[in-house]
This record gives C-alpha cells, sequence and structure tokens, in this order.
C-alpha cells in the first residue's frame, strides 16, 4: 500500500472511531455559535436523537431539521465515516481513483464514482464562488501537451485557459484552470477574447492588475509550470481522462493545490468540510446531467 494512503488511513483512524464522532463535527460546523432554527431563527430546539441522523426540533415553531440538510451529505445511506475517510483521501497529493477508494472504503465502484463526483461537484461550485484578486495573471495553455516531445503533434492537447492570483512574495496562490470549449488539439489556443470572457467571469471587478499571456512564445512560466503539474499528477491518478469529465478532475487538483497550500493537514481538512457544508448535493441524475454538458461531452 502505498505510503501516503497509509499515513493518511492511520491518523484518520486516531481521530474518528464512530459514526457520533463525525456526526458531531458536522454538528458543530453547521451551528458554531448553537442551534439556530432554519425557519424562523429561534435558538432554542430539541434534539430527537431516535434516528440515525439525529434531528433537531425547533422550541417555537416546531420545524424539524438536521446537520446534514442543505449539505453534500445530505440524503446520503452511506456512513459518514466511509464519507470522512473518503474526503481525507481526496486530500492525498494526487487525490484517489473511484477503484481505489472503493477498495479501501468497500463500497461498490459506482459509489465510489458517486462520491468522488460529489466533493467535485461542491469544490467547483466553491470554486467559481472565489474570484481571483490582488495581481493576477492570464494564460492562453494547452493542457495534455508532452513536453518532452516538442516538435511532433499534439492530438489529445486542450486548449485551457488558466489564472492565478500572486501573493507579495511571487508565490502562486488560488488557480483556476478552465477549458476553452471545442478547441482540442495541437494548434488550438484561447484567443484574446477567450481570456476577456473568462475575466469578466472568474476576476474579480475590482482588480486592476490583470496581465494577459495570449501568446503561445511568451507564457507566464509558473503558470505553464502548474498545468502540466497537473497533467501529471491526473495521469498518474486516473490514467487517460476522456475530455467528458476533464474539466471536473481539473477543478479537483486545482482546489487540492489550493487546499494544500492553507497550511496544516487540520485546516487543509476544515475547509474541505466547510466546502461540502456549504454546498448542497447534486442527486444522481442532475450529477450525470452536468457532466454531459461539459463542453465536450458530444466529442468524447
Ligand atoms: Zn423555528
Amino acid at each position: 500500500m502505498d505510503v501516503h494512503l497509509e499515513a493518511a488511513l492511520q491518523s484518520f483512524n486516531s481521530r474518528y472511531s464512530s459514526e457520533q464522532a463525525c456526526m458531531e463535527t458536522l454538528i458543530a460546523m453547521k451551528w458554531p455559535s448553537g442551534f439556530i432554527c432554519p425557519r424562523c431563527a429561534h435558538t432554542r430546539c430539541s434534539r430527537l436523537t431516535s434516528r440515525r441522523i439525529p434531528l433537531f426540533e425547533c422550541g417555537r415553531c416546531k420545524h424539524q431539521t438536521s446537520a446534514l440538510v442543505g449539505t453534500m451529505f445530505e440524503g446520503t445511506r452511506l456512513p459518514l465515516l466511509k464519507w470522512f475517510m473518503a474526503l481525507e483521501l481526496f486530500l492525498l497529493p494526487d487525490g484517489i481513483s473511484a477503484m481505489r477508494l472503493s477498495q479501501v472504503i468497500g463500497v461498490t465502484y459506482k459509489t465510489a464514482w458517486l462520491m468522488l463526483h460529489k466533493i467535485r461537484h461542491a469544490a467547483l461550485e466553491f470554486d467559481a464562488r472565489e474570484l481571483l484578486y490582488g495581481e493576477v495573471k492570464v494564460n492562453s495553455d494547452q493542457y495534455g501537451r508532452n513536453p518532452s516531445r516538442c516538435s511532433v503533434s499534439h492530438p489529445y492537447a486542450t486548449a485551457v485557459t488558466v489564472a492565478c492570483s500572486v501573493a507579495e512574495s511571487g508565490e502562486l496562490q488560488q488557480v483556476k484552470i478552465r477549458l476553452v470549449p471545442h478547441k482540442r488539439g495541437g494548434d488550438e489556443r484561447a484567443t484574446r477574447r477567450d481570456l476577456t470572457a473568462f475575466i469578466d467571469e472568474h476576476v474579480d471587478a475590482g482588480t486592476s492588475a490583470v496581465q494577459l499571456f495570449p501568446q503561445a512564445f511568451r507564457l507566464y512560466a509558473p503558470l505553464r509550470k502548474v498545468v502540466r503539474e497537473a497533467w501529471q499528477s491526473l495521469k498518474s491518478t486516473y490514467g487517460a481522462l476522456g475530455v467528458k469529465h476533464l474539466q471536473a478532475y481539473l477543478n479537483e487538483y486545482t482546489r487540492r493545490r489550493w487546499l494544500r497550500l492553507s497550511g496544516t493537514v487540520e485546516t487543509m481538512r476544515h475547509k474541505l468540510l466547510q466546502i461540502c457544508m456549504a454546498i448542497p448535493a447534486l442527486p444522481y441524475r442532475q450529477l450525470i446531467e452536468v457532466q454531459r454538458k461539459q463542453p465536450f461531452a458530444a466529442v468524447s
């Protein structure tokens, strides 16, 4: 078993020993300063613990709710321990494949695939809310281009817009990588117009220090490196990825990179849980639908 995975499982087992421990963690995250009724904002409640998922009944309007309502965990039939373990393994330096996850936590491949896509979906929604600001650089690059084969064509290369905010120290902070719809193959790139559209959507309107790098021979080098690293990391974990789900995997990569920059394992874990608590789960049908709507679905 690989060392990262083993270490992650060991640290997991020392922290969470029961369903109840996981549930209490989520309850504390949902209501950090005590229960608040989502309907009438009353703060007194009675806790009904006869069920697997504890219900809280508002002392005034009698509305019943649980800590999982409106979160990624809502409606799940899986034990929370399995979810928590999946989140822990999602944070491994190169993530985890659905096949491996299914073996480690003892669920079917389909369940593992669905869990990972739910986590990715939460990461995507959260990412869309966090705009880049401060000093921002934007490259027109290609994903999937083998750097050791400079002269040959790259039929699987895909045009991407990749951008980051840069700290005063020069270090890259948050990074976003977005596929440019319908532009595949070694010669395809995002145009200046594509980059502008990206900026409208992903860069804070108050940011004045945006620098564009639309030309292939003059890209911002640190960002090029991130795209190459993303390619290598995703390739090592998932093998060859079809373009159908590629955007979801790229979001996973950039989100993990950003979480891992956030400091200790403890902070990283806490932030990922916050994301899962903030973003409602997509039902299976819709999740599949979202995947289909990715820009390249028709050709993959
Ligand atoms: Zn109430």
